[in-house]
């Protein structure tokens, strides 16, 4: 477990670079029962730097697990009213909005898939205001992960202290080993901002993606799509870094414009099972063939959720040298994952990869080619030995990625 002055440091750095908390404004933090202390530490953090009020959302996976095996399928798959008003008061109140995930990747191992899956899918659907809110910046989030000991034996099945490994990994590539972590942050985001801006300057059309694995997918980019990396500016203007740690510089997929073949570089972990080892085949946009030798009945139910979660919604460059990709070992946990390795999503786009994109309607995004859906999933498919092309609209070629690493 992180030290209490680690965690204090770890707080104040999520609070001022991740959400960028205002004086006199509120934070909601969502946080697992296992991880009180986080919790406390946010809070003391938050009054430390001005805050309004500081409400904690309490969940607990025990009881999740037996609310998914247990419960009545109608009743879980009826999300309470007040469950998605509170979610919206945070927007209409101007609150921020913290996630503190601590999971344990194997929670709902075992659980049947389609329980889940529609669960899931009933939730995402309650949600959908709010999480246009999300995609769109309406308000300022950020998720973050802190260790557990199931998590941490995972990662490190052969250490004789795991959770002290993870730990130091997350301290890590979290910055919270150097003299100013807020500073430290300053200078890395200016770095994946110079990136983006050299990607909204190429001005490419589509990507095409090769590797040993048997890549060989040509994805094409929304009309008007924009390069963005960690630091995103809010409806209200403010600056924030919705995940922390980060490293991608990602951007909208067209929805009709992508073909080819992709493998998985990493396996998936959705709710709670893994996806080993799987491929998908794309023609004009849409899956139409998949894959995998493991967790097929899950990626089934991801693919077969609804229309968007069969086309992409985000594709993301991250080069194979990055704080978490270096350490070469598989966090099975999509906000460490995601940033060891280039990736795609199946499902929702952002509006705010899109031009002026929060401005716009659904409609007008579609038009555009951004991808609508009620999930939004992340896998890897960065190998050491993918290369990345960029196409300009003239047909002009230009190497975005040599053998895993940015070549620009
Ligand atoms: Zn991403
Ligand atoms: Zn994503």
């Amino acid at each position: 477990m992180l030290k209490n002055e680690t965690l204090d440091k770890f707080a104040d750095l999520v609070l001022q670079v991740g959400i960028n908390l205002q004086v006199g404004q509120g934070l909601e933090v969502a946080c697992p029962t296992s991880k009180r202390e986080v919790a406390v530490a946010f809070t003391r953090a938050a009054y430390k730097l001005g805050a309004k009020i500081v409400r904690i959302r309490w969940s607990d996976e025990e009881v999740e697990r037996l609310n998914y095996e247990c419960a009545q399928l109608s009743a879980l798959t009826n999300v309470p009213k007040w469950f998605v008003d509170g979610k919206m008061d945070l927007v209409k109140n101007g609150f921020c909005y913290v996630a503190i995930s601590a999971e344990n990747p194997k929670a709902f191992e075992g659980v049947d898939a389609v329980r889940l899956s529609k669960s899931a899918k009933a939730r995402a659907i309650a949600l959908k205001k709010f999480s246009n809110e999300v995609m769109s910046n309406g308000i300022r989030w950020c998720v973050v992960s802190v260790p557990t000991l199931e998590w941490a034996k995972l990662v490190f099945p052969t250490s004789s202290n795991p959770e002290s490994d993870l730990s130091n990994l997350i301290e890590d590539t979290m910055r919270l080993n150097e003299e100013s972590p807020v500073d430290a942050w300053k200078k890395h985001i200016e770095t994946l901002n110079k990136r983006a801006n050299f990607l909204n300057e190429s001005k490419f059309t589509k990507l095409i993606f090769t590797n040993s694995l048997g890549t060989n997918l040509s994805v094409g980019l929304c009309e008007d799509a924009i390069w963005l990396s960690a630091e995103e500016v809010a409806k209200d203007g403010i600056k924030f870094v919705a995940n922390m740690p980060t490293e991608e510089v990602f951007t909208a997929p067209h929805k009709d414009r992508v073909d080819g073949i992709v493998k998985s570089a990493l396996p998936l972990c959705e709710n709670g099972t893994l996806i080993k080892d799987f491929s998908l085949t794309f023609k004009n946009g849409k899956i139409v063939d998949f894959y995998a030798k493991e967790g097929y009945e899950t990626l089934k139910e991801l693919i077969n959720t609804d229309n968007g979660t069969k086309r992409l919604g985000e594709v993301a460059l991250i080069g194979k040298n990055s704080p978490i990709a270096k350490r070469k070992v598989l966090l099975y946990n999509t906000l460490f994952d995601e940033n060891a390795s280039c990736h795609l999503a199946i499902g929702e786009g952002y509006p705010t990869t899109v031009k002026n994109g929060a401005n716009l309607t659904k409609k007008e995004l579609t038009k555009k080619g951004l991808n609508n859906s009620n999930m939004h999933v992340d896998f890897m498919i960065g190998t050491p030995d993918l290369n990345v092309v960029g196409v300009k609209e003239n047909g002009e070629k230009v190497q975005i990625f040599i053998d895993g690493e940015w070549a620009i």
